[in-house]
């Protein structure tokens, strides 16, 4: 059984027990490099005072990211994603130029799927390849947002959906020695709250149409909380300290088996909550964006 305790390296242990998931892990491997890169903290812009209503802090937001950066990464991905190999047949040199970075990313960031749909045809993506992508495109991006953004983050959150990107969770954690239940988002590494009985999805409160189910072979500390209502599942770990939020995604990678265990009882993943409105727009690059961060912190 592959170790999924926080600190561990969940990455290598994954390398072995799955050499076919290499492609995958060598693209999650990339983004946490990514996420570390200061042009993408560079880029987010601080919230003066965090919204009470419901919207994600995402929403509402201007992003200055320079093209080098947005470029670079886009491209890293794409490349990297065709050794996968025929399940990724549009992403060849030629056609992966086809795509213009920035527009992908602020579809991938967005949650934009009219958008992400619009960027496959153009590029003959039958496969569904860059909606699979697009949520390790926007971790760099959103994990800078998560990093500067944390103290704004309201201390109660009653929503299902991440507040800072506002996507659905991923999986839910019942951590620590109070069992609290927190959901965790696998773009932003994202960390809330959340009550015991509520389906993160539709809000189901019936403890008559709430269950879990246990996939063969797991541990005990894993399980599939169901609702019946949506037919939702939500993948449910138990841990003594919180998962690092860089390790959310491979977390998610490594329970896959309790999504097919799901899937194959009629339960699904909820459909994106829809495009949230932020926009990425190009920023400064290289020496400028330093020198006006410079001069903002008052060095020069
Ligand atoms: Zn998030
Ligand atoms: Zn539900």
């Amino acid at each position: 059984m592959i170790s999924t305790e926080p600190g561990s390296d969940l990455l290598t242990a994954l390398r072995i027990a799955h050499p076919e998931w290499r492609p995958l892990l060598a693209l999650i491997e990339a983004a946490r490099w990514e996420i570390e890169r200061p042009e993408w903290r560079d880029s987010v812009p601080s919230i003066p005072s965090p919204s009470p209503g419901p919207e994600p802090l995402l929403s509402g937001t201007v992003l200055a990211v320079a093209s080098r950066p947005i470029e670079r990464w886009v491209h890293r991905v794409l490349v990297t994603a065709a050794g996968a190999g025929p399940d990724a047949p549009f992403v060849d040199a030629a056609t992966a130029r086809r795509i213009d970075p920035r527009s992908l990313l602020q579809a991938a960031v967005a949650q934009d799927e009219e958008h992400l749909d619009g960027l496959s045809r153009t590029v003959g993506d039958t496969h569904g390849v860059l909606a699979a992508l697009a949520p390790l495109l926007a971790m760099p991006l959103l994990h800078a947002c998560r990093r500067a953004w944390t103290a704004s983050v309201p201390v109660s959150w009653p929503h299902g959906y991440c507040p800072t990107c506002g996507a659905w969770p991923t999986l839910a954690e019942i951590r620590g020695l109070d069992s609290g239940r927190h959901l965790r988002c696998r773009r932003c590494g994202g960390d809330w709250v959340t009550e015991w009985l509520l389906c993160p999805f539709c809000g189901e409160r019936d403890h008559a149409q709430l269950g879990s189910l246990v996939s063969a072979g797991r541990l005990e500390r894993d399980k599939i909380e169901v609702c019946d209502r949506c037919h939702g599942y939500i993948k449910t770990t138990m841990t003594f300290a919180p998962i690092p939020p860089e390790q959310v995604v491979l977390q998610d990678l490594a329970t896959v088996v309790l999504d097919v265990a799901a899937v194959e009882r009629g339960y699904r993943l909820p459909q994106s909550r829809g495009p949230v409105a932020t926009r990425i727009v190009a920023g400064r690059s290289g020496l400028r964006a330093f020198l006006s961060r410079a001069f903002e912190l008052g060095v020069v």
